[in-house]
């Protein structure tokens, strides 16, 4: 396969200046002065690929996908792009980018932590370690999930920001974001712990908000909210009435959009049905929706609501099996999502997909009810649809930011062409993504990340992991 040469040289350079100015320069908490630099938006052209542009058109065998200055210039056969640095896409697919909807990105430092006892639950590990973490455990997380999203094929995030114990902590989880160079919706919600009498802190996601030109990076991030509703999943979470009241209309003068964990577990039965009740469900993002009823999926449709299913948590943790054909069947706008790697593990997002197709046909007992290419949707343009950014991203198509991934076929796991959709969603794994770019930036290639040093962050993370659960006492 052809390598782009600027890119590995800018990576060089890039570990060479980090290592040069040497780690007892840069203390934990002066991150920002080692802030890497996002590789340029180039002129770009894969050439002869198997492109998958999850448009109406469909797919093209030999095909060409140009890029330049971070927008899709054209894709087709045999295409004119004078000046354009080539990538040979022979055996490899060309696709959009994954869309992942619902990330608590700063709890990676907990990966795999959710044990077999109830003392490590992932609530109470959350809970428990969550009160500890300083601002910049949060950058460290927040960090690593970032150069996970980027390696599995992930060009869009929504980065569920549920443990903002001060100003500071949303600021220190936006940077991590910016550095990674990633498509991300951050949406600023609680802290672990918060009380439940009391709203998010308001004034200052105001403040954000008036802000925000600061931390959008050229409009990549968008400001959200992680709402917490009549309180998620558990009981003892549930929130007053006048504080969810209060929150949502001050969200609302804000403009912001709004996501909200709802009738995820079977404690919290009916809680859609409560938003819909309070005329607080019209386009919301729900997420779980487990035990979702027929009505609450018509109302949901009938608002404009999307939900977000995060198959491999709502199985680890237990809620039970997502009803994703019933949504399917209703019309939902569905996203699929990580949740938190605390409980899953990892942000493998073939391995979501595969899931979900397992679920809704071992459900049915139907080995064709949902096909693999319905499934990809999920995780490409319609989980675009599903958090509005179908307009920019999730397809492949001549004026869409330019977020796509390149899979070699060229492995053991792969090697034999089937069906291309067949193929990513039982087969494919994150070690195939060859390349990623986002916004026309190359930000893996070859297998490699390009501008992130994977070494320094997943050192740096370990440390700030390891010295947390010191100071927390944590003998798992
Ligand atoms: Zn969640």
């Amino acid at each position: 396969m052809t390598h782009l040469d600027f890119t590995r040289r800018g990576l060089l350079g890039g570990a060479a200046a980090l290592s040069a100015a040497g780690s007892a320069g840069f203390a934990r908490g002066a991150f920002a002065a080692a802030a890497p630099k996002l590789p340029a938006r180039g002129n770009v052209v894969i050439r002869k690929a198997y492109v998958m542009t999850m448009e109406k058109d469909g797919d093209i065998k030999d095909g060409d996908v140009h890029v330049r200055d971070g927008v899709v210039v054209a894709v087709g056969q045999s295409l004119n792009a004078p000046g354009a640095r080539t990538i040979d896409g022979r055996s490899m697919i060309v696709l959009p980018g994954f869309v992942e909807t619902h990330w608590h990105m700063w709890n990676t430092l907990f990966r795999g932590m959710s044990g077999e006892k109830p003392d490590y639950s992932y609530f109470r590990t959350a809970l428990l370690l969550g009160k500890l973490c300083t601002a910049d455990d949060i950058y460290q997380g927040t960090r690593l999930a970032t150069a996970e999203a980027i390696n599995s094929g992930i060009t869009f995030v929504h980065d569920w920001a549920h443990n903002i114990r001060s100003p500071d902590y949303a600021r220190a989880d936006l940077r991590a974001l910016k550095e990674s160079g990633l498509r991300a919706r951050f949406s600023y919600g609680p802290q672990q712990g918060h009380d439940v009498k009391s709203p998010i802190d308001l004034p200052d996601l105001e403040k954000l908000r008036n802000d925000w030109a600061q931390y959008s990076n050229d409009g990549l991030i968008a400001l959200g909210v992680a709402w917490r509703g009549h309180g998620g999943n558990l009981p003892a979470n549930a929130v007053p009435e006048n504080v969810w009241r209060a929150e949502y209309e001050a969200f609302q003068k804000l403009g912001l959009p709004i996501s909200v964990h709802s009738s995820g577990s079977k404690a919290a039965i009916g809680q859609i049905a409560g938003l819909a009740k309070a005329n607080m469900i019209d386009k919301v993002q729900v997420i779980h929706a487990t035990y979702a009823t027929a009505e609450e999926i018509s109302a949901m449709k009938a608002a404009g609501t999307s939900v977000s299913f995060a198959p491999t948590s709502e199985l680890r943790i237990g809620f039970g099996i997502p009803p994703v054909a019933a949504f399917i069947d209703a019309g939902v706008p569905i996203g699929l999502s990580v949740d938190t790697v605390e409980l899953v593990g990892n942000a493998d997002m073939f391995a979501i997909m595969k899931t979900t197709q397992g679920i809704v046909n071992g459900k049915a007992e139907d080995e064709f009810k949902v096909s693999a290419r319905r499934i990809l949707e999920f995780a490409t343009i319609e989980g675009a649809r599903s958090m509005g950014i179908d307009d920019k991203t999730g397809s492949l198509k001549p004026g869409k930011r330019a977020d796509l991934m390149i899979v070699s076929t060229r492995a053991a796991n792969l090697g034999v062409f089937g069906d291309p959709a067949v193929m990513l969603v039982t087969a494919a794994q994150p070690a195939n993504v060859d390349t990623v770019m986002v916004d026309g930036r190359i930000l893996k290639h070859g297998g490699k990340l390009t501008h992130l040093n994977v070494d320094r962050i997943a050192k740096e993370a370990g440390d700030a992991s390891a010295a947390l659960r010191k100071r927390a006492n944590w003998n798992f």
